[in-house]
């Protein structure tokens, strides 16, 4: 089906109430004290198209704790700052392991596999510490203007409750530092890190957010560049084969989009020079991946024919 045929709305609609009749299998995140207490029957929709048309459906106005998918917001960041140097402190390899994986650190010296696993983010933070002024305030400018929605900030509960209990962020750092890979005060860097985690947007707000890398780095809305075309080619890329956790390979070949997901249930993911996708439902599968976030994916993509495959 083209996209200018194409009833966004009505295929939202069609999907969500199947999806919504299916079960709802998977646990709410609870090893983040203060993600257990969201309601698991939670369910939104939005997607907003290149011409700033948004569709949603279901919980899609509610603010979500955005977790991992703000690590794509810190890459754009770092990216625009170090441009390849990037490279050299963090890899583009998919990594097969957990998100929070000490392992696969110990024989990678102390370089994480990709910037969306939290070692890669913690890197990322580190960067970004030392090459901004006011970090914390720079950070959410930058995504306060990348969003267009100037009340955009993080729960300060949800990062103290994750500093509460954040025993292998703490191990990865220490690891890392270990191998000269953090250069900054490992506290100040966790501090970062956490809130970056607990940044919070409603899908609708996501759908909005991520259209940069639907467009080839420029805000099709504002008209603002946010990454060159490269760049923005290359986030894609790493969205493609990193996004989420090691079902990665599960998610392009099910879904066929790139995104990412987070573990307060919520997922985005771009549809290049068409739109930008994001469902919330907080039970998790055994991966850290949005149970019913993935089969609404898997199901609208398969409905309504648009992946990038
Ligand atoms: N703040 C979470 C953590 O560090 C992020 C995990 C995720 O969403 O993948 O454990």
């Amino acid at each position: 089906m083209e996209s200018k045929e194409m009833d966004y709305q009505l295929a939202i609609e069609k999907v969500y109430s199947q999806i919504s009749c299916a079960e709802n299998i998977g646990e709410v995140a609870t090893y983040i004290p203060e993600l257990g207490c969201v309601d698991p029957a939670k369910f939104g929709v939005s997607l907003t198209t290149l011409k700033n048309e948004s569709f949603g459906i279901g919980d899609c106005q509610e603010k979500i704790s955005i977790q991992s998918i703000a690590k794509v917001l810190s890459l754009t960041l770092a990216y625009n700052i170090k441009g390849q140097e990037l490279w050299k402190r963090v890899g583009v390899e998919p990594s097969g392991t957990p998100f929070n994986s000490l392992v696969q650190l110990e024989y990678d010296q102390g370089i994480p596999r990709n910037p969306l696993i939290n070692a890669g983010a913690i890197v990322i933070c580190d960067i970004l510490l030392s090459n901004l002024k006011d970090p914390e305030h720079e950070l959410i400018s930058f995504v306060r203007e990348v969003s267009q929605v100037n009340e955009i900030s993080y729960n300060k509960s949800i990062a103290r409750s994750e500093k509460s209990v954040g025993y292998r962020n703490r191990a990865l750092i220490n690891l890392m530092k270990s191998f000269g890979n953090i250069k900054n005060d490992i506290n100040q860097v966790l501090d970062f890190y956490f809130i970056l985690c607990s940044i919070e947007m409603t899908c609708q707000e996501l759908s909005r957010t991520f259209l940069y890398l639907a467009s080839d780095g420029v805000d099709p809305i504002s008209g603002k560049k946010i990454l060159s075309l490269s760049r923005s080619k290359r986030i894609n890329a790493i969205m493609q084969t990193c996004g989420f956790y090691d079902e990665a390979g599960e998610f392009s070949f099910r879904v066929g989009l790139p995104g990412k997901s987070g573990v307060g249930g919520g997922i985005m993911a771009v549809h290049p020079e068409r739109f930008c996708i994001a469902v919330w439902s907080p039970k998790l599968n055994k991966k850290g991946n949005s149970y019913k976030g993935m089969k609404f994916l898997e199901q609208f993509t398969t409905e309504t024919g648009l992946s990038v495959f």
